[in-house]
């Protein structure tokens, strides 16, 4: 009679329920997984810190609606990949986590890296679970991948001890579930639908929120279709850019400030009123604002602000619903209402700002020249890892989208420390895509050494590190004695290219526009990665905002 090991057994499972891609760092007792996994067909990524692997995983669930795995060994590999069980778990991400653990006889005795891998990663995930038996572990993989993807997705974790992946089974006692499907796309109420047209109908001054979970629903076609439509003007989160074109003449994302503020009815698609959307609350918001919310989540509805009308339900089809009520009885705000005016003259007004500063050539840069180049230079589809506070900041304004799902960043957790992981995530889910990863010098240090597995797996991602010499930059030199150096200032001009060479990748030290324009070209003709370090302006600043990003 056949046999089948546990190895096998898990990686024929994860195969089965669509997940191509695992991303880890081998070591007891996870030796047998890769080589099982590429056997069944599975790319196995090789990385070089368990919380780079996490957040390549959860990336891959983003950009792709199945979940990706992170494989870890035991104890402290699984614990640094609870980093990224939080960060999906915060911005929605599904992802599937599989933890080695000793073996179960071990239990308790203090056996080697023992830990409650379980328990630990239980309140990141919506499910976390160690098989009964080795012989259930299709089971559980099938769980796992149904409850990552269903409802608001998220992270999952499951737990493999080795005499379960080092064990022999007769292959007939096992059953394979058959893969999970993706989830279905449920509709809202259709009394709430009328409701909400209503509701707009009555807007003086509407705004359409555009947020990641209609990147991820996969929306554009719905939403594009929305929009022209009703001539609503609309504002995109941050991975939200690009469902609609980020230059379509209705965006007002220059003048974000003002469209939060003075709106009278928010129509929410995909988005949290959590501390980027400044909870939907004053100063930010008007206190009597009305809010339309669209969301899988039921729970959701309500936070923080109370809806006007909720929506629940997926939303590709939610604003399919919407558009087709639209088509019985039209509505279209009004070309010469005067919201239109009022936000024409404030994006108008900050585009200005935003030009003169990419147009300043000075020497040192600051981050809008820097990224001025980056934008000109990106061939169209160019996917973005933007990284750092204020490289992050600043590259929201300057770097323009017109498709979805293009662009990865810190996120709803404010995680520094996700830009490679994502990046390389996001290489070999788009490898004919140009990447590049923007990075703040502080952000690319927390996984710098990332970049040896881009080279080992020849993925041409151009690091661009805008060098302000610190977080927060604004140090020129440091005191003669390193313990007196302000806590914020890293190594003054740090030769971050240097690093690469020693992979076979190419680095580029840069000073002027000039120095960029030609590195930059270079780097995206490439077949390996590369890193340019742009010594940037220390004391260089965003734009002054009204407000501060935290408001209180
Ligand atoms: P952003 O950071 O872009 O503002 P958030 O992460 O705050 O976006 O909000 C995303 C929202 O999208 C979450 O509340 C999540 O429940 C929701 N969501 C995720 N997938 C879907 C879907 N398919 N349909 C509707 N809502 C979804
Ligand atoms: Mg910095």
């Amino acid at each position: 009679m056949a046999t089948i090991d546990g190895n096998t057994l898990l990686a024929r499972s994860l195969k089965d329920q669509g997940v191509e891609k695992i991303f880890g760092i081998v070591g007891f007792p996870v030796f047998g997984i890769p080589m099982a996994a590429q056997k069944e067909g599975i790319q196995f990524l090789g990385m070089r810190n368990e919380q780079a692997a996490s957040y390549a995983a959860a990336a891959v669930g983003y950009l792709t609606g199945r979940p990706a795995a992170c494989l870890t060994v035991s104890g402290p590999g699984m614990i640094h990949a609870i980093a990224g069980l939080a960060n999906a778990e915060t911005n929605c991400w599904p992802m599937i986590l599989l933890g080695g653990s000793s073996n179960t006889y071990q239990e308790g005795r203090g056996a080697f890296q023992e830990a409650p891998q379980v328990e630990l990663a239980r309140i990141y995930t919506k499910y976390s679970a160690r098989p009964d038996a080795a012989s259930r572990i299709p089971f559980y993989v099938e769980q796992a991948v149904r409850n990552s993807i269903s409802g608001r997705p998220g992270p999952v974790y499951l737990d493999f001890p080795d005499d379960f992946l080092a064990g022999q089974l007769e292959e007939d006692e096992v059953v394979f579930p058959a893969r999970c499907p993706d989830p279905s796309r449920t509709q809202a109420d259709p009394g709430d639908v009328q409701r909400a047209i209503e509701v707009l109908r009555s807007a003086e001054r509407p705004l359409v929120i555009i947020g990641k979970g209609a990147a991820y629903s996969r929306a554009e076609a719905e939403l594009r279709a929305f929009i022209e439509a009703t001539q609503l003007p609309f504002l995109s989160s941050p991975m939200g850019k690009g469902v609609v074109d980020d230059e379509h003449p209705l965006s007002v994302a220059p003048g974000r400030g003002l469209a939060l503020q003075d709106a009278d009815v928010v129509l929410l698609l995909g988005a949290r009123l959590n501390w980027i959307m400044h909870f939907g609350l004053p100063p930010r918001f008007d206190a009597k604002v009305k809010t339309i919310q669209v969301d899988i989540h039921a729970e959701e509805i309500g936070r923080n602000v109370p809806a006007e009308v909720g929506l629940v339900g997926d939303i590709k089809a939610v604003v399919g619903q919407l558009n087709a009520a639209l088509e019985t009885k039209p509505f279209r705000f009004a070309a010469d209402a005067p919201w239109r005016s009022t936000l024409g003259a404030k994006v108008d007004e900050n585009k200005e700002f935003v030009r003169s500063r990419m147009n300043d050539d000075a020497v040192p840069m600051g981050y809008y020249r820097v990224l001025r180049e980056i934008q000109e230079q990106s061939p169209p589809g160019t996917f973005i890892q933007a990284e750092g506070a204020q490289t992050m900041d600043i590259s929201r304004s300057v770097l323009m989208h017109d498709q979805p799902r293009l662009r990865l960043d810190a996120g709803t957790f404010g995680t520094m420390g996700v830009g490679l992981g994502q990046a390389i995530a996001a290489q070999v889910v788009h490898p004919d895509k140009k990447v590049i990863c923007v990075e703040g010098d502080s952000a690319f240090g927390f996984s710098g050494m990332e970049v040896e597995t881009a080279c080992r797996y020849r993925l041409p991602i151009v690091f661009v590190i805008i060098n302000n010499n610190g977080i927060g930059g604004g140090f020129d030199e440091l005191p003669d004695d390193p313990f007196q150096s302000p806590a914020s200032a890293y190594t003054i001009q740090a030769g971050y290219q240097k690093m690469i060479e020693g992979f076979g990748g190419k680095g580029y030290l840069v000073r002027t526009p000039d120095e960029l324009s030609a590195s930059l070209k270079q780097a995206l003709d490439d077949t390996m990665p590369s890193i340019i370090n742009v010594l940037i302006d220390p004391h260089a600043r965003a734009k002054p905002q009204k407000h501060p990003w935290l408001t209180q």
